[in-house]
């Protein structure tokens, strides 16, 4: 900077990048940190007016049972449609989200809308769908968070046993001890817990015994080359082992062969979700599906 004002402008760019980087860490400025501070800026700004423009859409993914060939369940995935920038993936947001805080308005709205949308289902007569939600991490330290499942349950008339909440394992591990309280104080809400990603993060499986979790999610990276990549198979197949010996279900995410469905079908993993079977889809091409009647791809 060629005065002041810029030289502690640039200074405090370069302070917060560091701050991002955890302790004990010290960044030097450089120009291009500016293009990106100024367009996580305006992103930050568009995303606060994006829940009071209504721009955002809940999108829901079927979960399969393997043994029925049945829709069990739906994943609810936001989705940011901005009028300029068009379709921003929750990659792209969920991230800034989570650091401003605005995750918790978001991520209470999309409670409440897949609560909603499920109870229609329900009304429609399309099979007790169960709803799961992603959750982050910073919902989960908020001190009101089971008041505001409490809530939601409530108002949208919902049975709590039809909500799954998914959490990575990051998230559960980072105080393991306040979290088995915490988890424990969700499911008395009658609620299910999931923990999303398994594998990916580090667990400690001696906690795991003591989650009241019902669901483990396989996590894309081990499907994605299970028919060429026998490591990631072997994983694969010691997190259905692992779920299965300790009274957990095993949820495969992001399938989208035929072939990866039998492996893991030979693996004995009971559901699965990924674009063989859907892509996630807005709630009312799903509820034309759900009245089609849904099928198995061959
Ligand atoms: P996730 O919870 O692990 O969701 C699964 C992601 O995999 C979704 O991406 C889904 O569209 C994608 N997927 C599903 N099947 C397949 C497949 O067969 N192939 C491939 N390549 N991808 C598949 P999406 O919707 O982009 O969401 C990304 C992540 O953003 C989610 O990962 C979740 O962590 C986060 N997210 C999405 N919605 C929310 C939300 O409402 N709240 C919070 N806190 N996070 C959310
Ligand atoms: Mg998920
Ligand atoms: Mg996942």
């Amino acid at each position: 900077g060629d005065d002041a004002d810029t030289l502690i402008k640039n200074a405090d760019t370069a302070l917060s990048r560091a701050k991002e980087q955890g302790r004990n860490h010290f960044q030097f400025y450089t120009n291009d940190m500016n293009a990106t501070a100024f367009e996580r800026l305006m992103l930050e700004s568009r995303l606060r007016q994006a829940l009071e423009q209504g721009e955002l859409v809940v999108y829901y993914q079927p979960q399969v049972s393997i043994e029925t060939g049945g829709i069990v369940g739906v994943e609810a995935l936001v989705r940011w449609f901005h009028p300029d920038l068009g379709m921003v993936p929750p990659g792209d947001f969920i991230p800034l989200a989570e650091e401003t805080g605005l995750i918790v308005p978001i991520g209470e709205w999309v409670l409440r809308t897949a609560c909603r949308q499920a109870k229609r289902w329900h009304e429609m007569g399309l099979a007790p769908l169960r709803v799961a939600v992603n959750l982050s991490a910073r919902q989960f330290q908020q001190r009101d968070l089971v008041d505001t499942v409490a809530r939601v349950l409530d108002e949208t008339v919902l049975p709590a046993a039809d909500l799954e909440l998914e959490l990575t394992e990051s998230v559960i591990m980072r105080d393991a001890a306040e979290s088995v309280r915490r988890l424990r104080e969700l499911t008395a809400l009658g609620i299910h817990l999931a923990v999303d990603d398994f594998g990916t993060g580090y667990s400690s499986l001696g906690y795991l015994r003591t989650f009241p979790i019902r669901s483990l999610k396989i996590d894309r990276s081990f499907i994605v080359d299970i028919d060429h990549d026998p490591n990631g198979a072997a994983i694969a197949q010691a997190i259905i082992a692992l779920a299965s010996s300790l009274g957990l279900k095993a949820i495969a995410e992001g399938v989208e062969t035929r072939e990866q469905l039998e492996i893991l079908r030979g693996y004995g993993c009971q559901e699965m979700q990924g674009y063989y079977f859907c892509r996630p889809l807005p709630a009312d091409e799903l509820s034309a599906l759900l009245r089609e009647g849904w099928r198995l791809p061959p």
